[in-house]
């Protein structure tokens, strides 16, 4: 047993089933014992791979969005540029890296990292000083504490990481998903009693057929809101890219990850990794409610294409040997074609209402 594991039987025992919600929050972000505080799950060897591990051209590319909307709201000498969720800084050092063609925004720049994990904070230090010396960021626990100004927000696989809550439908209505102790010690699924109201789940979900799941993460949305309502009144713009589907959906997506498998969601809590499709509808209408506008979800194959991935790749191969360039290539085709990362990953971008269309959408 681990020691969340105890950590969430005590509380359930105070405090009755937990919510799946309160269950991800805890096991992926308990200070001493949740997933994203302990090791470092990324990369190869890791549980997982990014987008930003498979290509430096996918934080190049990224790089190259925020320059450009940065002329697009009239070059400002100071900006925040701001990562949410960044990982291994991997996607950050690149980004800036590609700002070698772009000198004045790169000087603009003040820093801001959004990480709970100290590990991983560690790691994103030495990513990204050691390749940028000259920039020295800052972080957050959470997006409350950062500065005030007109703001570049960037977020790789960081909403797919925020608790849900899970609805099902049954023959007496609808009733929340629960984690209770299972007889034999370990965690399983159980159901509250009915609700005596609708789930705050899309209303066009309402009407579902018995045994369907819906999904909410009041999380994500109070981010979008406070994005967008930074975006709206400060200026700046953010894009959020993750998997998850365009329109409200139903289904359990509540997964596990370990070791580049699927894993029980319930076993080992704070040693796998914990994630649910991004609903993109959701996250939109959260951030155009506090007054920006949201754009897309478009692929992440049809955004990175748009941004010129293919010239980019062709760039890289004309200097590389023919297994580097295998691997350019194949790097390309994983994070763009539609049975890999090109469908459903997607990006969204979100900007203050009389902006101008942003780049790959
Ligand atoms: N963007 C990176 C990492 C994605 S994993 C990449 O693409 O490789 C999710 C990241 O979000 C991790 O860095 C994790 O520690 C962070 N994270 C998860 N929940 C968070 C929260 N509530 N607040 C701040 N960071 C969080």
């Amino acid at each position: 047993m681990t020691r969340l594991t105890g950590l969430l039987k005590d509380e359930i025992a105070a405090k009755g089933p937990l919510t799946v919600a309160r269950y991800m929050e805890l096991a992926l972000g308990h200070p001493d014992f949740g997933y994203y505080r302990s090791d470092d799950p990324f990369g190869a060897d890791g549980d997982f791979i990014t987008a930003p591990e498979i290509s430096q051209m996918f934080g190049e590319l990224i790089g190259v969005w925020c320059a450009v909307v940065w002329r697009g709201m009239g070059a400002p000498k100071r900006v925040n540029l701001v990562e949410l969720g960044p990982g291994r800084g991997t996607l950050m050092a690149d980004a800036l890296r590609a700002l070698g063609v772009a000198p004045e925004f790169r000087a603009a720049i003040a820093l801001h990292l959004v990480e709970t994990g100290k590990g991983l904070r560690d790691r994103q230090k030495e990513t990204i000083g050691n390749a940028h010396p000259d920039i020295e960021p800052q972080w957050h626990e959470r997006i409350e504490s950062l500065p005030e100004g007109k703001t570049l927000f960037i977020a790789n696989e960081f909403f797919d990481a925020l608790p849900i809550h899970q609805f099902q439908k049954t023959p007496e209505g609808w009733r929340e998903r629960l984690i209770d102790v299972a007889d034999r010690g370990g965690f399983c699924f159980v159901l509250s009693p009915p609700l005596t109201t609708p789930p705050p789940v899309a209303e066009e979900l309402w009407d579902a057929e018995a045994e369907a799941v819906a999904e909410v993460s009041p999380a994500s949305l109070s981010i979008a809101r406070a994005i967008g309502e930074r975006v709206a009144i400060q200026g700046g713009a953010a894009l959020i890219i993750d998997y998850g589907h365009e329109r409200p959906g139903l289904g359990d997506t509540l997964q596990a990850v370990k070791n580049h498998g699927f894993a029980d969601p319930l076993t080992d809590p704070g040693r796998v990794d914990l994630t649910a499709h991004v609903d993109f509808t959701a996250i939109g209408a959260a951030a155009a409610l506090a007054g920006a506008k949201a754009w897309g979800p478009v692929g992440q194959g049809v955004f990175l294409k748009a941004l010129g991935i293919k010239a980019r790749a062709a760039a890289l191969i004309e200097g590389a040997r023919a297994d580097q360039a295998e691997e350019i290539q194949g790097a390309v085709a994983r994070l763009t074609d539609g049975d890999r990362m090109g469908t459903l990953f997607k990006a969204l971008a979100v900007m203050p209402a009389a902006a101008a269309t942003p780049p790959g959408f």
